[in-house]
């Protein structure tokens, strides 16, 4: 495996209780834009791994008069001000700002990149140069599954809010290939599988050679 995509809401930052509306989503203002814990130390581990790391993520607020464009850009910086101060980096970072009913009509498309479509992806693998099948996918969400299984990457689920959603992961379209609390034990799992890989094929040599 090569890279790393990572969904945003609910992988990298928290998401946010709404009282007043009873629902749990994404930050509307930079004062409600917090990283999860260790996920800068998740990403430098990727980075130490030697793996792409980039970000795709669905961003309808700004289609919807949520949030300004600007806001977007300041949650932007200070994701990547945090990464940076422990040492890692992002080597990409992809936003779909469409949504089929946006209020805004410059935002308001049926595009390619929204996912459950794959386009924020492949795009994001093109510029990697790596193929969608040497990519993990990481989310918290059905359509970043759904997503990830479609393009042919290994998928992870991360989360613990929306736990709900395992009851609708069983299906072959969805079913992710590992499932983890948070993007650090992700992380963990994948630097296993990296490790083990690497360390397969001299083992096997010196077993050949006892005969
Ligand atoms: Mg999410
Ligand atoms: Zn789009």
């Amino acid at each position: 495996m090569k890279a790393v995509l990572l969904d945003r809401d609910g992988v990298i930052n928290s998401l946010v209780y709404y009282q007043e509306a009873g629902v749990i989503n994404a930050p509307l203002k930079l004062s409600q834009f917090e990283l999860l814990p260790r996920v800068p130390e998740a990403i430098r581990l990727l980075n130490d791994l030697g793996l792409g790391v980039a970000v795709v993520s669905n961003q309808p607020g700004i289609a919807k008069g949520d949030f300004a464009l600007e806001t977007l850009w300041q949650f932007n910086d200070a994701m990547v001000t945090a990464i940076r101060s422990a040492g890692g980096h992002l080597d990409g970072i992809y936003y779909c700002l469409h949504h089929p009913e946006a209020k805004l009509p410059e935002w308001r498309r049926c595009c390619r990149c929204r996912k459950p479509e794959i386009g924020l992806l492949e795009q994001a693998a093109a510029d990697l140069r790596v193929s969608l099948e040497e990519c993990y996918l990481i989310g918290d969400g059905i359509p970043d599954l759904l997503a990830g299984v479609r393009a042919g990457c290994r998928t992870i689920f991360v989360g613990r809010w929306k736990c709900e959603i395992c009851q609708f992961t069983e299906a072959p379209n969805v079913r992710p290939a590992l499932v983890a609390k948070d993007l650090w034990e992700a992380v963990k799992m994948i630097q296993c599988e990296v490790m083990s890989r690497s360390a397969a094929v001299p083992t096997a040599r010196s077993d050949s050679t006892s005969y």
